[in-house]
């Protein structure tokens, strides 16, 4: 059977890795930054277009003569500045790193030139460009912002149309300008009301959205961690042991469960109250946070019990990591309220190192905090191997 075409591009594949490149070189290196700069180049194209359109119309003396000349002369050193800035990175710290506030800027002074430069019967044309400028910008703009625009484009052609009309009726022809004014006035407010209904949904949408992935963060956190000293919670525990022992069953790593109890805890509660018994619990939380490599994971298994999790480790490297726990805890603060309050802890230590189940190896894990119990507390019990 022929493998699918797609299974031959793979990432490491040449030709891809050239041709991502290229892509990456000329519209930028991440996803955003190329957005940015599409964008950017659609625009460019449609001024290229624009430029054609004005030079034919020039051709066929519709148009002022040098009027797609300035056009040029002044839209490409535009657009070049513009897709510079956003390609080099420079305006992703800007409230408007696409630069669409320039952009309209322009455009709308661009429309206003063209409509000042085409002849009397011809330049109504160009209010059509101005829904374009609103449209485009209903997906970037803020609510504010769609209407400050659209009035500006608004107030700018009224301008012309007024002005023009009593400088040089020949060519701006009032009866014709009042026509194209009262047409503007009819178009642009629903217009102006569009693009800031549009971004306003836009807006919401975005709020909740980001309210949304707080909402989803914050139960993650909830269903994944204890709520009193903040360590992983049991069925979290449960899910990192299972990995690693399917880790161990296909590649052999071993790791080591250590399981932890406070010792003489239910007296700390009896003599200073269940909210130093509280603070405690997070004290101890807090000292195995700072003492234990980040590979390392540890969870509150139940009540005044712990359980870490070593991935690889040997015997020596845990008996380490639990004497600077137990150093941890005795020069450390426990309760604010009692000040020299001192617990110790005992440790029960079982290396998962043959295809067992993982309740086998808790379980032995379990019987050597027994026997640390038993012995006097406040020591480490290694369990024996489980490989006969
Ligand atoms: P041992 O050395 O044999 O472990 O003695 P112990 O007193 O620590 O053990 P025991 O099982 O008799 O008591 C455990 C105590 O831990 C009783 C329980 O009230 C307390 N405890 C469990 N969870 C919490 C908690 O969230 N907050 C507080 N303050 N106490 C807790
Ligand atoms: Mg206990
Ligand atoms: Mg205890």
């Amino acid at each position: 059977m022929s493998e699918p075409r797609s299974a031959h591009l793979q990432e490491d594949d040449p030709l891809l890795d050239g041709v991502s490149r290229l892509v990456a070189f000329i519209f930028g290196p991440d996803r955003v930054t190329r957005s940015r700069t599409v964008a950017i180049l659609l625009c460019a194209l449609m001024y290229v277009i624009c430029c054609w359109a004005a030079s034919y119309v020039a051709e066929i003396g519709l148009i002022k003569a040098f009027a797609p000349g300035l056009l040029m002369a002044t839209a490409f050193p535009a657009y070049a500045v513009f897709f510079g800035l956003v390609r080099s990175g420079k305006t992703r710290q800007l409230k408007d790193p696409a630069l669409m506030i320039p952009q309209n800027i322009f455009a709308l002074l661009a429309i206003g030139f063209a409509y000042t430069a085409l002849g009397p019967f011809d330049r109504g044309l160009v209010m059509v460009l101005i829904a374009l400028v609103m449209v485009f910008g209903m997906y970037t703009h803020t609510p504010k912002q769609s209407v400050v625009v659209g009035l500006a484009a608004m107030l700018m052609l009224g301008a012309c149309m007024g002005v023009l009309s009593h400088v040089d009726p020949h060519y701006y022809p009032p009866k014709l300008e009042l026509i194209r004014f009262e047409l503007l006035l009819g178009t642009m407010p629903p217009l102006i009301f569009t693009a800031y209904k549009i971004s306003s949904w836009r807006n919401r949408l975005f709020k909740q959205r980001t309210e949304l992935k707080a909402a989803l963060e914050q139960v993650q956190q909830l269903a994944t961690h204890d709520s009193l000293t903040g360590l992983h919670n049991r069925r979290h525990m449960q899910e990192k042991l299972e990995s690693a022992v399917m880790r161990f069953d296909r590649y052999g790593e071993r790791f080591t469960v250590v399981v932890i109890d406070l010792d003489h805890f239910k007296q700390v509660n009896d003599r200073h109250g269940h909210r130093v018994g509280d603070d405690s619990l997070s004290s101890f939380a807090k000292a195995s946070l700072a003492v234990l490599r980040d590979t390392d994971t540890i969870a509150r298994w139940g009540g005044e019990e712990f359980l870490i999790l070593m991935p690889n480790t040997s015997q020596e490297k845990t008996q380490v990591a639990l004497e600077r726990l137990r150093a941890a805890m005795a020069s450390c603060t426990l309760s604010a309220t009692v000040p020299t309050l001192r617990i110790t802890f005992s440790a029960g230590v079982a290396v998962h190192d043959s295809i067992t189940a993982l309740s086998q190896t808790i379980e032995r894990a379990d019987q050597a905090l027994y026997e640390a119990k038993k012995t006097g507390r406040d020591r480490v019990v290694m369990a024996p191997s489980s490989k006969r």
